[in-house]
């Protein structure tokens, strides 16, 4: 039996998110995920990782957030030999429909991790990405969208009734917002670059009915820094989250707002995202019962994600967990 106060940041991780197979052109490529999850076993702070292996996500929760026929025209697309969704840059292959069910079952996996297992933290590292992904249109290298779909069984299989979101990826997590943009029980904090794609999430979009301020966008003006995103966070997300009194925070960790990344003009070094998901954990702590999961959403500089996602992961380790453990 697992005991409520297993210690360790959970890592969901599986070797077939390789088999999502983009070509070498895209951005979003099978390196991806391969050498994040290389980086975190040859940490310093390995020892304090639990790897989970996820399963292809029930097609329930899917259809909580995606549309039927959705799901099956993504299948039918996959198999069908066709190699892109119709966007000009989300490109599939056979396997891909298989392999996003298991990115958003490694989803629902991390949240199994941190509501059942007792974990502090989980970080789901898979691919492909989700945060783009509207109810019935895949976009922006995204399929299925796992921190919606983590959010909807957070409420439906645990009975939650507030979970908030934070993404952070440079690009806005236009289909995150679109899907719960009138629910009352998610709050989405979101900061992406100004006027860059897909050219949604100005200040103004802040929710409709229900959803009426649960909303909060902010967009970052090129070259901002980790100090510009920490002020971000501080001023505007820190009094929405205390308003709302989240039970659960998930993180739309895309890392793409660093420095180096090819596809986003922000600033942020890796050592900032260390701040950043401090400031997140803090939150948790105080109203969530310390519990976080982070779902991999962009990042496409080797070196800027690699370093990045481990100063991310690493900060969760040190996040002190919903009863204050020092492990
Ligand atoms: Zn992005």
């Amino acid at each position: 039996m697992t005991e409520v106060n297993t210690p360790g940041v959970a890592v969901v991780y599986h070797p077939d998110f390789a088999c999502h197979d983009t070509g070498a052109a895209s951005p979003e490529a099978v390196w991806r995920t391969e050498k994040v999850s290389a980086a975190l076993r040859a940490a310093p702070f390995a020892g304090a990782l639990r790897w989970v292996e996820p399963a292809p996500v029930e097609v329930q929760w899917l259809e909580w957030v995606h549309e039927s026929g959705y799901r099956q025209y993504i299948e039918e697309l996959c198999l069908s030999g066709r190699r892109e969704l119709g966007d000009g840059e989300t490109i599939v292959s056979e396997r891909s429909y298989e392999v996003a069910l298991l990115a958003a079952g490694a989803a629902t996996r991390a949240v199994d991790a941190v509501m059942q297992e007792g974990h502090r933290a989980a970080f789901s590292c898979a691919r492909p990405p989700g945060h783009h992904a509207l109810r019935a249109q895949g976009m922006g290298f995204c399929l299925f969208n796992n921190v919606a779909i983590a959010a909807e069984y957070a409420c439906g299989h645990y009975g939650l009734q507030r979970v908030a979101i934070v993404d952070w990826d440079v690009h806005h997590g236009n289909g995150t917002q679109e899907i719960f943009y009138a629910s009352p029980h998610v709050l989405l904090c979101s900061v992406q670059q100004k006027d860059w794609w897909p050219f949604t999430g100005e200040t103004h979009e802040d929710g409709a009915g229900e959803g009426k301020g649960l909303t909060v966008n902010v967009t970052a003006p090129a070259g901002s820094t980790g100090v510009d995103y920490e002020r971000f966070f501080r001023e505007r997300f820190e009094p929405a989250m205390a308003q709302f009194q989240p039970e659960l925070i998930l993180i739309s960790a895309g890392f793409d707002a660093h420095g180096r990344d090819p596809l986003g003009e922000i600033a942020l070094e890796s050592a900032d995202y260390a701040r950043l998901t401090t400031l997140v954990t803090s939150w948790a702590d105080r109203w969530a019962q310390g519990r976080v999961v982070s779902l991999l959403e962009g990042g496409y500089d080797e070196q800027g994600l690699v370093t990045s996602a481990l100063a991310h992961v690493e900060a969760l380790c040190t996040h002190r967990g919903r009863n204050g453990s020092a492990s």
